[in-house]
């Protein structure tokens, strides 16, 4: 191999090596300040950003910088470049899918871990992020109001979270050795299934997809009026199932559904779980938050006969994505689903068990310190504080359940257990499905081509239906009334047009 010539002390400080901390500590401040003024002014920008399709690709050279860049250019260019291509989840007008906030405290917390740069994989290689992790979790399980013993862990997603319950569910299966032998070309090995409701999340269907149960590996369970998962269908599924010679081996429900946020009967479904052996994984992505709230703790109820359970502080508890807590009452059967540790990770205080070693919780080795940002989320706003923000947000979401169920031209879709809202406008007189799908579709495109707010939409029993979806720490009273007006102005004007 060519031997590269020394470079001098002057040209090594200019062409090797790190920013000078000095140009860090100029250009951070800079960028703090630009975080300030963005957070400070974030409702101007247009919500749902307007750019078309290659816009932002096109404005970017098409090959690499050859040679070094001036920080001051490469942050105008994410003004210049990269905001209009923005969609600002920030904002307190987005209210589409769930709405989030990346708050303050979560901010600081983010460009903390981003400096630390630690790789949480192993307790030594930062005690105080595995030590971190399983202190916050253990504070957001009180919090939550859930018993002892709950294991905790945080992942990037709640994807990957029920891809997990789902793995540790197939190991638990006690004769199958799927782990090792996998299950093609085994004639011994019986089709496997599991249960959800038509509901539950499309991360549980591709979850199976991973786990090579396949699709068809998923029956989804039917609904009751309110959207929540029928628990006597269940059982005959599970029954027609066994008489069929297939394995059921997990259930998912779901507290707070993606499309109507509906609850389905978790005590009831861990009878059923219980009866067969079954499994039962709880998805509590988006509505688990809601139980840090004293009077929304029932929304939880039977979660702590769950054998894992999902919360995402980062659809509702304020933590910048991306912030996923897998809890789980049987940590062996997850460590014994994934744990697989190479001669290079070994090392003296992992051999008894004396320490967590996070990594075997799931499939990836390398894990961000995410505990910090929830850390201080929990700790700057406290429990009261989250409780009160919580409380805020699914007051405004019945303040304008109110509004639809009192207006004439519209209608509320399902009821609205937290704090997004699924309705319609129904006029008068028009009742033709493919004509209300279409004025409805035009609503909502008119009130996201505004920029005020961004809204967006799902079917329910086939019928379009727009969803208003609360969680972010800006938006007041006022923006809800401004978006109801603006609805209604929607409506006219489409019924004019
Ligand atoms: N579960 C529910 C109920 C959801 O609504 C969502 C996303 O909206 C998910 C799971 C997936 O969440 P994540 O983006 O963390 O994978």
């Amino acid at each position: 191999m060519q031997e590269h010539t020394p470079l001098d002390s002057a040209q090594q400080a200019s062409a090797t090596g790190d920013m000078h901390p000095e140009d860090f500590r100029r250009y951070g401040h800079q960028v703090v300040d630009w975080i300030a003024d963005y957070l400070s002014s974030v409702g101007d920008y247009p919500v749902l950003s307007q750019v078309a399709p290659g816009d932002i690709r096109h404005a970017l050279p098409a090959q690499p910088p050859e040679q070094p860049e001036a920080m001051e250019i490469i942050l105008s260019d994410v003004d210049r470049v990269l905001m209009p291509g923005i969609t600002h989840w920030n904002s307190p007008g987005f209210m589409a899918y769930f709405g989030i906030t990346g708050s303050g405290p979560g901010i600081l917390g983010e460009m903390l871990s981003g400096a630390l740069n630690i790789n949480a994989m192993l307790w030594r290689t930062s005690p105080a992020a595995t030590e971190l992790e399983q202190v916050t979790l253990d504070w957001l399980r009180q919090m939550l109001g859930l018993p002892r013993p709950l294991f905790g862990v945080i992942n990037d997603t709640a994807s990957s979270g029920v891809l997990y319950a789902l793995a540790a569910a197939r190991e638990a299966i006690p004769d199958l050795h799927i782990r090792q032998q996998g299950m093609s070309g085994r004639s011994e090995v019986p089709r496997l299934r599991y249960y959800a409701s038509q509901e539950a999340h499309s991360s549980v269907e591709k979850a199976g997809i991973v786990l090579g149960v396949g699709q068809a590996g998923l029956r989804k369970i039917g609904v009751d009026s309110e959207f929540r998962l029928d628990v006597a269908e269940l059982e005959r599924a599970i029954q027609e199932d066994i008489a069929a010679g297939i394995r059921p081996f997990a259930v998912v429900a779901t507290v707070g559904t993606t499309s109507t946020t509906s609850i389905d009967p978790v005590p009831q479904i861990a009878d059923v779980c219980e009866r067969y052996g079954l499994w039962l994984h709880v998805d509590g992505a988006y509505g688990g938050s809601a139980a840090v709230a004293p009077e929304m703790r029932p929304v939880l109820a039977g979660c702590e006969r769950a054998d894992s359970l999902i919360v995402n502080p980062h659809k509702w508890l304020f933590t910048p994505i991306d912030c996923s807590v897998f809890y789980t009452r049987k940590p062996d059967v997850v460590k014994a689903a994934f744990s697989l540790v190479p001669e290079y990770l070994r090392n003296a205080e992992s051999m008894g068990d004396e320490v967590p070693n996070l990594m075997d919780y799931g499939t990836s080795l390398g894990r961000r310190f995410r505990s910090l940002k929830l850390w201080m989320v929990m700790r700057y706003f406290g429990e009261e504080g989250l409780a009160a923000r919580i409380r805020e947000h699914i007051r405004l979401g019945q303040f304008v359940a109110r509004r639809v169920d009192e207006a004439p031209d519209f209608e509320r879709m399902a009821p609205t257990p937290f704090s997004t809202v699924c309705f319609r406008a129904h006029p008068r007189g028009m009742d033709d499905e493919a004509a209300l799908e279409s004025l409805n579709e035009r609503i909502m495109n008119r009130i996201n081509a505004t920029g005020h707010f961004f809204l967006s939409h799902t079917k329910l029993r086939g019928k379009y239906t727009i969803r208003i979806a609360i969680g972010n720490l800006r938006t007041t009273e006022q923006d809800v009334r401004n978006l109801w007006q603006e609805l209604q102005d929607a409506l006219n004007a489409e019924l004019a047009a």
